[in-house]
């Protein structure tokens, strides 16, 4: 066990004399504007730590031990527990824009992806991924891909004989369960024949008819899904085989993730774990919602793969999901050294973090994946953080932002997004940067503690924006569909008026 309270043995005054502050250490004399937040960290750190030497808070210890999987094997990759935990993204260009594909591809392996995931539609698809693949080796790369198949079982056993891995989604993969098993066992054959793996990934809104008959859109449903596959591999011996349930709301995406290895466990499975938050949206709070998310598990020891899906390009997934694993995996990570602390104060249900990075995009990840377990654990809705680099007000903002990211409390509009791919109806981050301005200028405190999903297409939209209370989703070449929850308002309206037209949709419910 990692004590976080390293120096817990010495008096006050010793501990002062180790805070570490923006110039150095405390007595190093910090400039004059920096004066009230030294204060103000001082206070707080002795309140703190005479509190734990009290026993009046509870001091939260950190650990990090990985859940034990089987090995598999996408090409020259190995995931799983044997493995480091590996770091993959998605290409949003169009899988058939071959020089395209080939060269984001190498831009993302140089950022550190071990894996990257093409859109493939249909055998077309197929083919050009093919190409890619060849040029890709041409150029040197050793980068396994993986084909994302949605719908249309045959294209997936058309990939398992190009790529390394092929993803399929029970949710759209067969209409009832005796084509599941017939489809199923032939792509397993299929795969086995050409050393393929597979991923079966689950995702919160594109459940079967059939499941959502009997479970609804729950965590009970995602598993029944994904074992319903798994049973199928297992009778067939065939254990080339990672698995994924997301979800837009970090809690849910969580709590189904640890009901599917509770689940497994119980059947004596113990398949690796790909993580993701789906349609974390982009910047600040997309980096915050994923880390909530992610980092929930990984602190479990759950997840051998991870993604970090922002509506960016792909390659500014990769340096935070590297420091997601570092803070987490790495012994020399900050979470186990002394300059963390985290209480837990019962009397106010408040949690407290300490942390003195210096690195605000590091201090945002690790402050947001080490205290969203945490405040549902303790069932807390106060967070109080500290770094003495930061002003006040940007760090007050930051624990606003991980409420809002752990589905705690809403301070602000939430917009989501999916990151794209090869099937985006428009340009993702202009579209996002309209509806966001077009919803704040016009609506401004009205929307507050709303929920507003930008999806590029129609085919899975609709379904993954799941959680959302309105959704705006490319429904082609410069036509938008507008839902409110899961109801489809306008239909195929032009883009131009789209932005304009949510508004007043939002405005008249609002009324
Ligand atoms: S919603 Fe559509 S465009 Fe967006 S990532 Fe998913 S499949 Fe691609």
């Amino acid at each position: 066990m990692q004590p976080l309270l390293k120096k817990a043995g010495e008096s006050v005054a010793q501990q002062v004399e180790h805070i570490p502050f923006k110039d150095g250490v405390l007595g190093s004399s910090p400039s004059w504007f920096t004066q009230a937040e030294v204060a103000r960290s001082l206070l707080f750190y002795l309140v703190e730590v005479q509190a734990v030497q009290k026993d009046k808070k509870m001091n939260i210890p950190l650990t990090y031990h990985r859940r034990e999987t089987t090995t598999i094997q996408v090409g020259h990759l190995t995931i799983g527990s044997s493995a480091p935990i590996r770091v993959q993204t998605m290409a949003n260009t169009s899988t058939n824009d071959i020089e395209s594909s080939v060269a984001q591809a190498l831009r993302c392996e140089k950022a550190g992806a071990e894996l990257f995931r093409f859109t493939t539609q249909g055998a077309r698809e197929v083919e050009s991924l093919a190409q890619i693949e060849k040029q890709l080796h041409a150029a040197g790369s050793t980068l396994p891909l993986v084909a994302d198949i949605h719908f249309r079982s045959d294209v997936a056993d058309l990939a398992a004989a190009v790529c390394e891995k092929v993803r399929i989604n029970p949710g759209n993969y067969a209409p009832d369960s005796q084509s599941v098993n017939e489809r199923f066992s032939h792509l397993l054959d299929l795969c086995r024949q050409n050393q393929t793996a597979i991923r079966i990934g689950v995702n919160h809104g594109s459940l079967s008819a059939r499941i959502m008959e009997q479970y609804g859109d729950t965590p009970e449903g995602m598993v029944a899904s994904c074992m319903e596959f798994l049973r199928i591999a297992n009778l067939k011996r065939f254990t080339n085989i990672v698995l994924s349930i997301k979800a837009s709301n970090t809690r849910i995406m969580v709590e189904t993730v640890r009901l599917l290895v509770a689940t497994m466990d119980k059947e004596n499975m113990h398949y690796p774990i790909h993580l993701g938050v789906t349609e974390a949206g982009e910047g600040e709070d997309g980096r915050i919602k994923s880390a909530v998310g992610i980092g929930a598990l990984l602190a479990e020891g759950i997840g051998d793969t991870i993604r970090v899906s922002l509506s960016e390009e792909p390659e500014a997934e990769i340096p935070v999901a590297k420091e997601l694993i570092h803070y987490f995996v790495d012994p020399d990570s900050p979470r186990y050294n002394e300059n963390i602390i985290i209480t837990y104060d019962e009397e106010k249900n408040s949690l407290f973090y300490y942390n003195t990075e210096k690195d605000w995009n590091q201090f945002q990840l690790h402050a947001a994946a080490e205290c969203g377990r945490l405040l549902w654990q303790y069932n807390c809705d106060k967070l109080e953080l500290l770094n003495p680099t930061f002003d006040l007000a940007r760090v007050e903002n930051l624990s606003k932002d991980i409420l809002q990211a752990a589905r705690i409390k809403m301070y602000k509009t939430e917009f989501t997004s999916c990151p794209g791919c090869g099937r985006t109806m428009f340009d993702l981050q202009t579209t996002i940067a309209q509806v966001k301005h077009g919803i704040m200028s016009r609506l401004g405190a009205k929307a507050q503690g709303l929920k507003i999903a930008i999806m590029g297409c129609i085919v899975n939209g609709p379904g993954e924006m799941a959680d959302a209370d309105y959704g705006y989703v490319g429904a082609g070449r410069d036509r938008i569909s507008l839902y409110k929850g899961k109801e489809c308002i306008l239909k195929n309206i032009p883009q131009e008026e789209a932005v304009e037209q949510l508004v007043q949709l939002i405005n008249s419910d609002c009324a």
